[in-house]
């Protein structure tokens, strides 16, 4: 039995430079182009001085545990062949923590602190999703 399509991000117009970077396997943060601080996800307006504007920067693509999740049961029919399966919480160098799977990992292996690098699953032609592998 097959399951439905995967879902996929539905970029707005702050993350659109994101995902495009992500489908080139290249992974970017959102910094503020008046005061410098970095934020993700995308959006609009910088949380600290209220600018509108930003550019996106290389990410280091290296990060730790910060926390995690190990879904037993599918919260959509299209995860049902991959559970378990886990759901990390990755700090960046950069100060900002992103959200994404970990992989080449057996789930009760995964542990806080433990150093992360990026990689990127082509989940449809222009659409890739950054996860993560130990470092
Ligand atoms: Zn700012």
């Amino acid at each position: 039995m097959s399951s439905p399509p995967r879902p996929v991000p539905d970029p707005d117009v702050a993350g659109a430079l994101f995902w495009e970077a992500a489908a080139r396997h290249e992974l970017v943060l959102q910094k503020c182009a008046s005061c410098g601080t970095i934020r993700h996800p995308p959006r609009p307006m910088c949380p600290v001085c209220n600018s509108m504007e930003s550019i996106f920067e290389q990410a280091s693509g290296r990060g730790r545990i910060w926390s995690w999740v190990v879904a037993h049961a599918p919260v959509l029919p299209s995860f049902a062949d991959k559970v378990p399966y886990n759901v990390v919480v990755v700090e960046l160098e950069e100060g900002v923590r992103m959200i994404g799977n970990l992989l080449d990992i057996e789930n009760d292996a995964i542990a806080e602190g433990m150093e992360v690098v990026v990689d990127f699953e082509d989940v449809e032609q222009g659409v890739s999703l950054p996860v993560w592998r130990p470092a």
